[in-house]
């Protein structure tokens, strides 16, 4: 029997978990190796939820990588008998003035077989009484959109790969200098190694950590303040029941989900935080960002004007210059790729990473030329 090629995947998160998964499907022997476990609570991918969307604007792929993210959530839920895919709809709002964005949004979500509406503010002010519509012109209705279970679904995943036939091994790879070393085996902090044939490192945050030299000045890390206000007693008007997740893109771009799972209302803005570093930064939100979010709250949202904050958490965005994904060989090792700059919207996509990586890996094919790292090379 021929010998398997043995793939050493570095981060259990959204884009590592997904391909571990993937390249166990295609016949890899994998090892999935993390240093704290999937979803944890320093990871970009952890946390409660994720919003999932197809609106993204012009001249991108991610609209058609969410019509396929969709299907494949659902499949899993099919597959493990649970639900991550909570399909409250996802309300855009244009403003008044601006609406560029989300104009060029409509005939990619047409051509991706995303159902959207689009709604004048009279019918929104009309489905959505609990939301003031001050200052939005217009709306696109994603009613199959909503939001997925985070650190749930980075669990289920890491546990279906097991279950597959996959290994699991929980421990923290030590940088390596110099960073082409990698293509001969990884060293754990207790010391202990692993040699495969090929790596795939999905580490988000941590990628410049590992690969300073390639990568520290290509993936800024930022500190992401994420704010959930508790709703009026007895009041279901903000709960998944009857709210969708919203995306607000004015002076500031402002999104959040309805109440769920016994969580108060999230909000969050999306406009790039301080540098942050992912191990010892701490997880305090500041004044300022609560300061802005409950004055947002207050206007958009008048039923929950002094409403409690009941929880905080901090986040990172591994942010690339052009916010687009980075997958690609290590420029000095061809069994070494690169998996991340999630850029704040990675999450929904994992499962479709997942399938592109472990095609690319296995047929031993180059990744897509808007994600390889070449695009950043001075011209
Ligand atoms: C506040 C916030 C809101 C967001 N909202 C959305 C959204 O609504 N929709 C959406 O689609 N996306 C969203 N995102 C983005 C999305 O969550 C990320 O793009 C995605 O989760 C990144 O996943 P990842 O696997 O690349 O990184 P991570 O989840 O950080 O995984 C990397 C893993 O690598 C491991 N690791 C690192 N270094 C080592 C090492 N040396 N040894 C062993 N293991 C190591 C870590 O422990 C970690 O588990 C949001 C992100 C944040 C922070």
């Amino acid at each position: 029997m021929a010998r398997k090629t043995h793939v050493a995947v570095v981060g259990a998160g959204a884009f590592g978990g997904w391909a571990a998964l993937s390249l166990l499907r295609r016949g890899a022997r994998v090892t999935l190796v993390d240093a704290w476990g999937p979803g944890h609570s320093r990871s970009s991918s952890g946390g409660e939820t994720r919003i999932i969307r197809g609106t993204y604007g012009p001249n991108q792929p991610y609209t058609k990588m969410t019509a396929r993210a969709m299907q494949l959530w659902k499949e899993h839920e099919r597959q493990w008998g649970c639900q991550f895919l909570h399909r409250t709809g996802v309300l855009w709002m244009a403003t008044a003035g601006d609406d560029q964005f989300e104009r060029a949004s409509l005939p990619l979500l047409r051509e991706a077989g995303i159902r959207y509406e689009e709604l004048s503010a009279g019918e929104m002010a009309r489905r959505w009484p609990q939301i003031n519509f001050e200052g939005v012109r217009w709306g696109i209705y994603e009613p199959d959109g909503g939001f997925l279970k985070a650190r749930v679904a980075c669990q289920a995943v890491a546990e279906g790969f097991v279950r597959e036939g996959g290994e699991y091994r929980q421990a923290g790879v030590v940088p390596q200098e110099p960073q082409a070393s990698y293509r001969d085996g990884l060293t754990f902090s207790d010391g202990s190694g692993l040699v495969a044939d090929q790596y795939v490192f999905a580490c988000g945050p941590w990628l410049g950590k590992l690969f300073p030299d390639t990568l520290a000045s290509l993936i800024r890390v930022t500190k992401q303040d994420v704010f959930f206000f508790g709703t009026p007693t007895g009041d279901d008007r903000f709960s998944e029941a009857k709210l969708p997740v919203w995306a607000d893109r004015r002076d500031r771009f402002l999104y959040g989900m309805p109440a769920n799972d016994g969580r108060g209302v999230k909000i969050a803005d999306d406009s790039r935080g301080p540098e942050f570093d992912p191990t010892s930064g701490q997880r305090t939100v500041s004044a300022e960002s609560l300061k802005l979010v409950r004055e947002y709250l207050g206007f958009r949202f008048p039923g929950m004007k002094d409403a409690p904050l009941v929880e905080t958490r901090v986040c990172q965005y591994e942010n690339t210059p052009d916010n687009h994904f980075l997958i690609d060989r290590h420029p000095e090792a061809e069994n070494v790729w690169i998996v991340g700059g999630g850029s704040g919207h990675g999450f929904k996509h994992g499962p479709v990473v997942g399938e592109m990586v472990a095609r690319w890996v296995m047929e031993e094919k180059d990744a897509d030329s808007l994600f390889r790292l070449s695009r950043f090379e001075k011209k």
